[in-house]
């Protein structure tokens, strides 16, 4: 007969959550002040730019442990599951010209305002004049690969 499983049991994390534990305890800390930042005076985009980032540099983070075999694959994969890092947004890096890819409103082309693309997206080199990019989305600063 099989064990009897224990409904609503988290699984206890994989080895070697506990290195990381301290550095995504961080992000969260950080994610709670973006969250309840006033918001006076800010566009309602605004206010979301900080959790954007935070949220990219988290999914950046795990990322890379695992690329350089910083954590295990199954500790990678426990954390996609519970909601560390965004597993849709990961697979958009694993495309050329998407490596740095900083949210993925940025490539959902209804709501831009520059063609079909945000503008973040455009390479530097090929903007003219030479203006600093900031998007409406996350407040990105340009993110496409060759910047
Ligand atoms: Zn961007
Ligand atoms: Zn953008």
């Amino acid at each position: 007969m099989p064990p009897i499983r224990t409904r609503n049991k988290r699984k206890p994390p994989p080895d070697g959550f506990d290195d990381i534990e301290d550095t995504l305890l961080e992000f969260e800390n950080k994610m709670k002040d973006a969250e309840n930042a006033p918001h006076d005076g800010k566009r309602r985009n605004e206010v979301l730019w900080p959790i954007f980032q935070i949220s990219h540099q988290r999914s950046r983070y795990i990322y890379d442990m695992y690329l350089k075999e910083g954590i295990s694959r199954d500790l990678y994969d426990w954390l996609l599951k519970n909601k560390y890092a965004d597993p849709l947004l990961i697979a958009k890096w694993k495309k050329q010209g998407y490596e740095k890819l900083c949210c993925l409103k940025c490539i959902q082309t209804k709501e831009t305002n520059f063609g079909s693309t945000c503008i973040c997206r455009v390479p530097k080199a090929r903007m003219t004049g030479g203006n600093a990019v900031e998007c409406v989305n996350c407040g990105c600063h340009g993110c496409a690969s060759s910047d």
